[in-house]
């Protein structure tokens, strides 16, 4: 069936398209595009009023919306996706300045309207420019500005004297590199902003992989282990389907700390945990709950089944080749295994695997005991 889009969402995405970034940049362009339209109305609507020269204004008006829209367009049809700036910022800065000053020419005793509407144009543009360009840009406005006025002051020297426009001139001098300076720290406060954001959000990711995992082993913690089995108690609760938790505990585990060091107590229980990964399916979630103690939770299987995955963790652990100076070591682990009902606490099972366990240990260890 055809999702219903209302009208207004789909000429929004009409107009601006679906990619968030393509929609920033197209939302930019088409403010400059609307603040434009507004400006030309204004400089129309005067030079009707004072009943300046029609003609020239309005191709001036058609000449500019039409390459205005056509930077929308090339943006819009993703042909600027292959430049460096896709929102084509300097372009549409040189474009609109250019507009801007051939339109001061036009606009005789109204020409003043160029002026905030220069500034406009710099604000906007400013915030995506380097320092470099800012200044490329600051110059390149006084440039067409000067000329625009050097040519008006020379071939209508009544609408447009001298004086005035070197007035003019000498204010814009003045307040366009101020304004290119603000708009560019502003943007070095905005670049900063981004770059603070993206450190602290790579921190929080650290932070939140540390809070989970144990430094030793890479397993997880018991705190989150903690979270995961309540999650999945819940789930069984839900779903009517149980799972299965074994506690597991090295064997003599003190006596290796005591007889080579905590260093090679240190690497036997990383080797554990790496050999662990290996047998276990994807779906089993092995966590390090303290000390020599792990915890194995096994979804949606039956405790034969969950016993057999311990049995291969055995074979695999009395294979473990761990060579400290001239001694082999031999490891082990006892585990006890149950299985949560639904509707128990964690805690329940837990105490249940834990007595499991020490009947393992109890029966001569190197060994699963199920129940
Ligand atoms: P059992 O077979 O009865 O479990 O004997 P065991 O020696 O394994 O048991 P016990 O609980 O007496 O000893 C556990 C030892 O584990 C004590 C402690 O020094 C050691 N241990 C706990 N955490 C670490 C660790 O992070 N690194 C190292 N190297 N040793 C640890
Ligand atoms: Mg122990
Ligand atoms: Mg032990």
């Amino acid at each position: 069936m055809r999702r219903r889009v209302p009208l207004s969402q789909s000429l929004g995405e009409l107009l601006l398209g679906t990619d968030p970034a393509m929609r920033l940049r197209l939302g930019q362009t088409g403010l400059a595009l609307l603040l434009m339209l507004m400006g030309m109305a204004v400089v129309l609507w005067a030079a009707w009023t004072l009943d300046l020269p029609r003609a020239p204004l309005v191709l001036w008006t058609l000449t500019s919306l039409f390459a205005i829209v056509m930077v929308y367009m090339t943006i819009r049809c993703g042909w600027s996706l292959r430049f460096k700036d896709p929102s084509l910022t300097l372009p549409q800065m040189a474009i609109a300045i250019a507009c801007s000053a051939s339109g001061y020419a036009l606009m005789g005793p109204v020409r003043a309207i160029a002026f905030p509407n220069l500034l406009i144009i710099l604000m906007f543009g400013m915030f995506g420019l380097r320092a470099g360009s800012a200044l490329g840009i600051s110059i390149y406005a006084l440039l067409a500005f000067g000329l625009s006025m050097a040519v008006m002051s020379s071939i209508k020297p009544d609408e447009y004297p001298a004086t005035v426009e070197l007035a003019h001139f000498m204010m814009l001098v003045i307040v366009v590199p101020a304004v290119s300076v603000l708009s560019e720290r502003l943007s070095r406060i905005r670049r900063r902003l981004g770059e603070q954001k993206r450190e602290l959000t790579l921190a929080l990711e650290q932070i939140q992989l540390m809070a989970a995992h144990d430094d030793l082993t890479g397993l997880l913690n018991r705190r989150h282990m903690q979270v995961l089995l309540e999650q999945e108690a819940q789930r069984s609760l839900r779903s009517g389907e149980g799972f299965c938790l074994a506690l597991l505990d090295m064997d003599h585990f003190k006596r290796v700390n005591d007889r080579h060091g905590h260093a090679a107590g240190d690497v036997v229980l990383r080797a554990f945990s790496d050999t662990a990964q290996t047998v276990l399916r994807r779906s089993d979630v092995l966590a390090r709950w303290g000390g020599e103690e792990f915890v194995l939770m096994q979804a949606d299987i039956n405790i034969s089944r969950a016993s057999a995955t311990l049995v291969r963790l055995r074979e695999q652990v009395s294979k473990l080749k761990l060579t400290f100076g001239e001694v082999r070591l031999q490891l082990s682990f006892s585990a006890g295994l149950t299985a949560h009902r639904p509707g128990e606490s964690v805690t329940q099972t837990l105490e249940r695997a834990d007595r499991l366990l020490y009947e393992a240990k109890a029966e001569g260890r190197d060994r699963v005991v199920a129940g």
